[in-house]
């Protein structure tokens, strides 16, 4: 419940900046989770039904914890922690955050997410690295900002420039999983400066669709010497 003195605190910038939210336009009624507004707010929930413990696909078998596609294929990655469906006021929210100037704003109340995880122990964050060309057209990586949130909230430290991203691949959202897979091969490189011998590895996306781009890193990284990769997501694809 909002005290009078927040309904204050929000109507007077409201006054000095007008803010809508981006996710149904609505003028932003709450100051401290501007600039959404509380509808799309808790419109937000985090995953509540089993899903794999290294893809986070949902399980339809009772008392399955690894799903049939990890069975057949078994990822680079170890395990996969999602806060919620990539569906709804998530979905829009996390398309407003990878454009500015939404995206400096939207990390604080995103990143937010990330607390209910329940991380396990690791040695580096680092993010789901962009290709040169992509990073000099949007100006940023969305996934380092969040990647940077988890690093604060775990107290684990971010390497940004630990895996790199050799070529363009374009994008992805179009294609079939084995177009994504081809689109993918080799496009990342480890910075051998860096030791990572027997490190644990967190990499840290906005969403994670059929897993290709993740895996990839993670098999990175894993050919690099990593001991493990666990993926953090804000949202999953199902
Ligand atoms: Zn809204
Ligand atoms: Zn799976």
């Amino acid at each position: 419940m909002s005290t009078l003195k927040d309904r204050f605190i929000t109507g007077f910038l409201n006054f000095l900046f007008p803010s809508e939210c981006p996710v149904c336009g609505n003028m932003s009624d709450d100051y401290k989770i501007a600039p959404l507004c509380k509808d799309c707010w808790h419109s937000i929930r985090p995953i509540d039904f089993n899903v794999c413990r290294s893809c986070a696909a949902p399980l339809k078998a009772a008392g399955a914890t690894i799903c049939v596609e990890c069975i057949r294929n078994e990822p680079w990655f170890s395990n996969t922690f999602a806060y919620g469906v990539y569906d709804g006021a998530l979905k829009e929210a996390i398309i407003a955050f990878k454009y500015a100037p939404y995206s400096r704003i939207l990390v604080r109340q995103l990143g937010t997410f990330f607390n209910a995880l329940n991380l396990p122990q690791a040695n580096y964050i680092i993010p789901v690295p962009l290709s040169k060309k992509r990073l000099i057209h949007r100006g940023f990586n969305q996934s380092l900002l969040l990647a940077r949130e988890v690093s604060v909230k775990f107290s684990v430290p971010v390497y940004y420039d630990l895996l790199l991203k050799t070529r363009d691949t374009g994008q992805q959202a179009k294609r079939k999983r084995n177009e994504r897979k081809k689109a993918l091969k080799n496009a990342f490189v480890v910075n051998v400066n860096k030791g990572i011998d027997d490190k644990h590895i967190i990499v840290v996306d906005d969403v994670m669709t059929t897993g290709a781009t993740l895996n990839e890193c993670a098999k990175a990284l894993k050919k690099a010497g990593a001991s493990k990769v666990t993926c953090v997501v804000l949202a999953r694809a199902i």
